[in-house]
């Protein structure tokens, strides 16, 4: 193990691992995987992710089980995510077998950096996919480099499973109704940052997106989708702007097993009023349970957590999905790979 890493503090930020792997596509093939020791790409300086965003990445995690073994989560639906993205931006689609064998040998080669299980930590793995020819005119570059690297981050809630205010504020889309949202691009995130801080300075933990064509129905909370529970029922919108979240497929498929209803549809923003629990969700944190979803314009306030603390569905969710990333739980579902 990296012996002198705090696995508990670790933040979600960037810390060197020893390798990296890489692919290119030249001459209409993909070339063998790479690996590599250098942090660092070198670009021609015209390449079309610099100038035109030809962009796409990946998130996802490998977990230290009580048992030692290694578990990653789910690659081979980021596999396929990465494919819907390249298809979506004209990019050259990944294979999904060469995708899981990039994500193993890094796993593998960077063994000492996956955080012990007692930490609550994980490895976070970051495949990218990038046009690197050069191009002026707006066209799609002829090749591209696959490139994925690991590196630790801490557990989420640092202080324990907790909730955190949202708000919504309507000047600001995420992406157009039929534009590059379902996509996993690093222009979704650029367009975001702006709303994204406005949110944060005002105390938020982010900003809640409306549908950005009539600012009617609930489309995703920052970058995370959004749930919300009432009657025994899961409810999770499905829209034309929203990224599809494997966290959020999988808590689908967990809250059908533990006997609740599962609705997968346009949900409007007046039904916010009838939810007894709600959650944003992701790879990062799993479950990022919802306090409060303010609106400022119309002078409301969605709450969902009186005292600060998640609601028992949320909380029941979120320790079962964990249960069976670290291997503490049976994996009924196939998720995860044991590496
Ligand atoms: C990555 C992402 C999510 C979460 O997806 P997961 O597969 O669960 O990590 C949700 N919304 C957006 C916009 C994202 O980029």
């Amino acid at each position: 193990m990296a012996e002198n890493l705090d696995w508990s503090n670790l933040s979600f930020g960037y810390i060197p691992t020893d390798y990296n792997v890489r692919c290119y596509y030249r001459n209409g093939s993909w070339g063998e995987l790479e690996i590599s020791s250098t942090d660092t790409v070198n670009l021609h300086m015209a390449a079309t992710c610099l100038h035109y965003g030809q962009e796409a990445f990946e998130g996802l995690k490998a977990f230290r089980g009580k048992d030692g073994k290694i578990r990653i989560f789910r690659m081979d639906e980021n596999a396929k995510r990465l494919q819907s993205s390249a298809a979506g931006l004209l990019m050259e689609k990944f294979p999904v077998e060469k995708f899981k064998e990039a994500v193993i040998q890094a796993v593998k080669l960077n063994e000492r950096f996956i955080p012990p299980y007692e930490s609550g930590a994980s490895l976070y793995i970051r495949p990218l996919l990038i046009g690197i020819s050069p191009r002026v005119g707006v066209s799609p570059s002829e090749e591209y480099l696959f490139l994925l690297f690991v590196t630790p981050v801490g557990p989420y809630f640092k202080g324990g499973f907790q909730t955190t205010p949202f708000v919504i504020l309507r000047e600001y889309d995420r992406a157009a109704p039929l534009g590059t949202g379902t996509y996993k691009v690093g222009g979704n995130y650029a367009a975001s940052l702006v709303a994204g801080k406005r949110a944060h300075d005002m105390g938020y933990s982010n900003v809640f997106y409306l549908d950005p064509k009539e600012k009617k129905y609930i489309d995703e909370c920052g970058a995370a989708n959004f749930f919300g529970i009432k009657n025994n029922t899961y409810v999770t919108p499905s829209s034309t702007s929203i990224l599809p979240s494997i966290t959020n497929k999988s808590l689908m498929q967990l809250a059908e097993s533990m006997g609740m209803k599962v609705e997968h549809r346009p949900v409007p923003a007046t039904e916010l009023d009838t939810f007894e629990e709600a959650g944003a969700c992701g790879t990062a944190a799993v479950i990022s349970p919802i306090e409060r979803i303010d609106d400022i314009e119309e002078s409301k306030s969605y709450v969902f957590s009186k005292d600060g603390k998640p609601g028992p569905v949320c909380t029941k969710l979120y320790h079962k999905l964990r249960a069976i990333q670290y291997g503490d739980e049976a994996d009924p579902f196939g998720w995860v790979t044991v590496i």
